[in-house]
């Protein structure tokens, strides 16, 4: 109910079929909002609103939404805007330098990392998938995580699908269309979808209260 003050049903279920995903990033996806959901009923609690009518599947239905969509839609800041004006939601764990591949190198960025240090032209290789573009040789881990110190050892120059992580942007079977997604695998995830639901949830208990 309280979701539909935001978004029209058909255009939310247009966005969703567009992200859905096999099963196994569905479960991810689910796994992440039930985390979010702890964290949402603290900071807005159900017995606060409850006399607006507010139910859990209130609570969930918002939290979906701040999964599957940019805050753009309705005319705030793009996630990736959020991840980067909040580098501390990062715990370090490095799951994304351990099970990421391949680690995209765009052709530009190939000046830069090889100025940092010319070596490491003995690392990378062709990207598989797209030709003129370059991936490390090595990952799964990738070879420039540092295990003990949980650091990157080319920090300065990593590429910008590090930089931009847990934002990815994903590709059809065909490749002829592309979709920014969010790795669900990621602590820093949780926090972004947080932020993002208790905005939408915010604005959407104005909404309720001004009946705009
Ligand atoms: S971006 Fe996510 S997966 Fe990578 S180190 Fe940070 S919390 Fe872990
Ligand atoms: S280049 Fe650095 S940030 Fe990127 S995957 Fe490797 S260790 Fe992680």
């Amino acid at each position: 109910m309280l979701r539909d003050l935001l978004i029209d049903k058909k255009l939310f279920e247009n966005i969703r079929e567009k992200v859905s995903k096999d099963g196994n990033e569905l479960v991810k996806r689910e796994s992440l909002e039930k985390s979010v959901f702890k964290k949402l009923k603290k900071k807005r609690s159900l017995k606060r609103f409850k006399r607006k009518g507010i139910k859990k599947s209130d609570l969930k239905e918002i939290i979906e939404l701040a999964d599957i969509a940019s805050l753009e839609l309705f005319g705030g800041p793009s996630d990736y805007q959020i991840i980067n004006e909040h580098p501390q939601w990062c715990t370090h764990c490095g799951t994304c330098c351990r099970e990421s591949t391949p680690i995209f190198i765009h052709k530009d960025e190939i000046t830069p990392i090889l100025t940092f240090k010319s070596d490491l032209k003995d690392e990378i290789a062709k990207n598989r998938d797209y030709p003129q573009h370059f991936m490390f040789k090595e990952d799964l881990p990738c070879k420039f995580h540092n295990f003990e110190e949980k650091r990157c050892k080319i920090y300065d120059v990593r590429p910008q699908v590090c930089r931009t992580y847990p934002l990815v942007l994903v590709g059809d079977k065909d490749k002829s269309s592309y979709v920014i997604d969010l790795r669900h695998k990621c602590d820093y995830s949780i926090h972004l979808v947080l932020e993002k639901s208790m905005i939408l949830f915010d604005e959407a208990i104005k909404r309720l209260e001004t009946g705009s």
